[in-house]
């Protein structure tokens, strides 16, 4: 299966399929890893948060793999916010990684009530980190609009990315529309709500006549919508049902339907980014 690339708004690509490791314990990230690569992804979402950037990179070192057919985001843990902090940490994940440059490196959260309300300053430290080609692109998670709206009128800097929760119960258009209007591409984390979506039955009827499983309807629909997506499991035969979705398509309707199954704030799963504030 080839996966398609997406251009950023920086001229540099990004497959639209990756493999995410949030909740992967380190001690079994090298080996889930390197299944995953075995599987095909090229693409490895990890961030300093989930602790286990070592173990990516242990897997990219093992796999022979030419480190340009690589894309390895990571992001910026909640403490680091400080641009000091920015700087610091940026380079401690690339040691754990074991890697002279990252693909992307994101904001984490914006954490709008912490640090006196300032992201302005940790985002403009990060942006400053394409300098020497360390960080090829960068970018945020979790902005909401007007989080997105400041950084880019206060520096000036477009994010290439805003990684923020999407799955069809939780469509987050707004985000997703702000992003879009500023060429802002939206990646969809927890793509198929952490599994609770695979027993929904409108995703089910669709995923039956298409002789297609639930799972890769769900994330076929997110491909059809351009977003970037990284499912994460542990279990290989998971990981390679994930990859094959490359070779059916939904129908205008099929995609609206899914669409539809939106509940709004409802159906989030994680954190309102508004008030979120864990550091
Ligand atoms: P996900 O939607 O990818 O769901 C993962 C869970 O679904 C797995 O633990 C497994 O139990 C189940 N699953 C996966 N494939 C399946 C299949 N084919 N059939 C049945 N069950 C299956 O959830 P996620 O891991 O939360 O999100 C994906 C990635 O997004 C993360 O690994 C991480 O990289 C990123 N993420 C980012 C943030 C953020 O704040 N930026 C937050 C959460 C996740």
């Amino acid at each position: 299966m080839t996966v398609p690339s997406l251009t950023l708004n920086d001229g540099n690509s990004i497959p639209q399929l990756g493999f995410g490791v949030f909740q992967v314990p380190p001690n079994e990230t090298a080996a889930t890893v390197t299944s995953a690569l075995e599987a095909g992804y090229r693409h490895i979402d990890t961030a300093q948060m989930y602790g286990n950037e070592k173990g990516v990179g242990e897997a990219i070192a093992g796999s022979g793999i030419a480190r340009d057919e690589l894309f390895v985001t990571t992001k910026l843990n909640n403490p680091h916010h400080r641009p000091d902090d920015v700087r610091r940490s940026f380079d401690e994940s690339l040691t754990s990684l074991g890697l002279d440059h990252v693909d992307l490196f994101l904001i984490h959260w914006p954490l709008p009530t912490q640090y006196d309300g300032d992201f302005v300053s940790t985002w403009q430290a990060v942006a400053e980190l394409t300098g020497d080609g360390r960080a090829k692109s960068v970018g945020v998670s979790n902005f909401e609009p007007d989080h997105l709206e400041r950084i880019i009128t206060e520096t000036g800097v477009l994010p290439a990315v805003n990684q923020i929760e999407v799955h069809p119960l939780f469509g987050n258009e707004e985000a997703r529309a702000a992003g879009a209007e500023r060429g802002v591409l939206t990646e969809a984390w927890s793509p198929i709500g952490q599994g609770t979506v695979l027993d929904n039955a409108v995703i089910g009827e669709i995923a039956a006549r298409l002789g297609k499983t639930p799972a890769q309807v769900t994330l076929r629909w997110h491909i059809e919508r351009g977003d970037i997506i990284f499912p994460k499991s542990m279990h290989p035969e998971r990981m390679k049902e994930n990859f094959e979705i490359f070779d059916f398509t939904l129908s205008p309707d099929d995609v609206a339907a899914i669409s539809a199954l939106d509940k709004g704030a409802e159906g989030r799963i994680g954190p309102d980014p508004k008030v979120f504030d864990r550091v």
